[in-house]
């Protein structure tokens, strides 16, 4: 059994190679392809690289995996290093392209080329599909495979001038077309594609595998350790080979570990890409999205993401986490660090009858109810407030410990307060209650010994303030929701987004910054918009309820 803690396994090999003085420095890489933005997924990539750096005092480099340029853009380079910094990494170092070291890649394939190790083919993609064979069957040399070095290089030196079009040759490793690995079977190194590249502009018309290029950036860069997900396995025969086949004296190892899947959850850019393209979320940084610029505006912290990433360990198995991992994960960093505050989602006035008309009080109430170096804050109580519609029954059993008429309950940080009749609007509908206050009941309960069965949040309706409160619910119904042949986009959860328009806050919250997160007290953890908040029109986003309530 691995270790998952303390100790992963990943740990273990370094610290050997470190004793065994194979390695003085460690140098890892984090290396997204910038198709997308960073996922909860690529967190526990970047946790586990940058972690290694820093335990065993070497560094971590990022690199863009850049050899794609179709579904690559500048924005995605963007947001994938304000990603990073923003869980907490600095890379070591300036940003690295893996497009910077095409000269180089260019000049590894002249030399497969002259040293008999690479062709130029001619065969279709459905051709070479044939020619590959199958799992249970070895596939068949290509009729090119047998070239001459001169006219390789000529041919070589002519896709890169252009002179073909895209699909019509490739250039492929001459390997083993009988290897039981179908990676080994004559891999293709590169590919003719006509298109800008973001970084290289209309330089290059042919482009690098992953497999060519991706052991050999991590050459270049000295990397010690090239840690990557378990479906590159398979390919790590092919990883070493080149670095055989090349002259090149540093060579890197590769190590595998289990990506994240996380139940209730798709982890995958294309999709992701395909939520925000078709207009099912507002954007990658939609606080339904499971990215981490989602994650982030929903007030997730990159405290508690870090916190989930060591939880779940490295492993060298892929298994399903359960989500309720992570959302434990904010729970305890907010329920620690978040100060807490009122707020009314579902308002319903109530008058204090016996409450001098016009007086407020300013009640200094702790931030945090047990850390008092948080300090305090105001809220101010006056004859006319709100509670939530969900607080009020004119009528209730035992169970319903809230303001019931001719019942007690307890105003948080303020009085008891008794409920004596309700008033009906022209629809009917219950538009206030009458209620009094118990007198002397700050902090004390009531002198005539009927005491309040519950607390209820509330906000002065003369001094509150109204505000937009969006909440969230995980974004897919199904617990997998991409697995098998099934079809995500049939498992959104229609209510995964409830916009409240006219929920009312106590005042000090007009103050907040964007980002910043709040318990609204019985409710949940709440997070400032990062970009729609402001003083004259507060914006609170629903990062998670107070106890998951999913399964109930
Ligand atoms: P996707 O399928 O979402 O596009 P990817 O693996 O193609 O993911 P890259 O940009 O190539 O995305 O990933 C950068 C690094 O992050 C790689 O080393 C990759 O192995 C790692 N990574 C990606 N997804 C996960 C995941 N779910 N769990 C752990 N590591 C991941
Ligand atoms: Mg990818």
């Amino acid at each position: 059994m691995e270790n998952t803690k303390a100790n992963n396994f990943l740990q273990t090999i370094i610290a050997d190679d470190i004793k065994d003085g194979i390695v003085k420095e460690v140098v890892t890489r984090f290396p997204p392809e910038p198709n997308g933005f960073l996922h909860v997924g690529h967190a526990k990539a970047i946790c586990l690289n940058f972690g290694l750096a820093e335990t065993y005092g070497g560094r971590c480099n990022l690199r863009f995996d850049d050899t794609n340029p179709e579904k690559e853009s500048q924005e995605y380079i963007d947001s994938i290093q304000e990603d990073v910094r923003w869980l907490g990494y600095q890379w070591s170092g300036d940003v690295l392209f893996a497009s910077t070291y095409f000269d180089q890649f260019f000049a590894w394939a002249i030399y497969l080329v002259e040293a008999g190790n690479a062709y130029v083919c001619d065969l279709s993609a459905q051709q070479a599909r044939e020619y590959r064979g199958t799992l249970t069957e070895v596939g068949k040399n290509s009729p090119y495979r047998n070239r001459s070095i001169e006219d390789n290089l000529g041919l070589l030196e002519a896709m890169k001038a252009g002179e073909f079009a895209d699909g019509e040759k490739v250039l492929r490793a001459k390997i083993d077309m009988a290897s039981p690995n179908m990676n080994m079977r004559d891999p293709i190194l590169y590919r003719i594609r006509k298109l800008p590249h973001h970084q290289t502009g209309s330089d290059w018309v042919i482009y690098p595998t992953y497999d060519f290029a991706h052991g050999q950036e991590d050459a270049i860069e000295g990397i010690t350790h090239s840690i990557c997900t378990l479906e590159f396995e398979d390919h790590r025969p092919l990883y070493d080979w080149f670095h055989q086949h090349l002259p090149i004296g540093n060579k890197p190892n590769q190590y595998e570990f289990g990506r994240l899947h996380l139940n209730y959850t798709v982890t995958s850019k294309r999709k992701l890409k395909q939520l925000v393209d078709q207009g099912f979320v507002s954007g990658w940084n939609d606080p339904r999205m499971p990215t981490l610029a989602g994650l982030r505006r929903r007030g997730y912290t990159a405290r508690a993401i870090r916190k989930f990433c060591d939880m779940i360990g490295v492993t060298r198995s892929d298994g399903i986490v359960d989500v309720a991992m992570l959302e434990h994960a904010i729970r305890d960093d907010l329920n620690e660090n978040a100060p807490r505050a009122m707020c009314v989602l579902n308002p319903l006035k109530v008058v204090l009858t016996n409450y001098p008309e016009g007086q407020v009080e300013e009640l200094m109430v702790p931030a945090h109810p047990n850390r008092e170096q948080m300090g305090e804050r105001l809220v101010p109580f006056s004859g006319e407030l709100f509670i939530d519609a969900e607080d009020f029954r004119e009528q209730a059993n035992k169970k319903f410990k809230r303001l019931v008429i001719g019942k007690r309950v307890r105003l948080r940080n303020a009085y008891v307060i008794e409920a004596d009749e309700v008033v009906w609007d022209d629809a009917g509908k219950i538009c206030e209650v009458r209620a009094r206050i118990i007198e002397d009941t700050l902090g004390r309960d009531p002198a005539d010994g009927v005491k309040a069965k519950g607390v209820i949040q509330w906000v002065s309706a003369d001094r509150g303030e109204r505000a937009q409160v969006r909440v969230y619910d995980r974004l897919f119904t199904d617990e997998a929701p991409d697995r098998g042949d099934k079809n995500f986009l049939d498992y959104l959860n229609p209510n995964a987004l409830r916009t409240i328009e006219e929920a009312m806050i106590e005042p000090s919250l007009t103050e907040a910054l964007p980002e910043q997160n709040f318990q609204f007290e019985r409710i949940g953890y709440f997070v400032a918009d990062r970009y729609d908040h402001s003083a004259a029109a507060p914006v609170f986003n629903m990062t998670i309820g107070l106890r998951d309530t999913w399964n109930s």
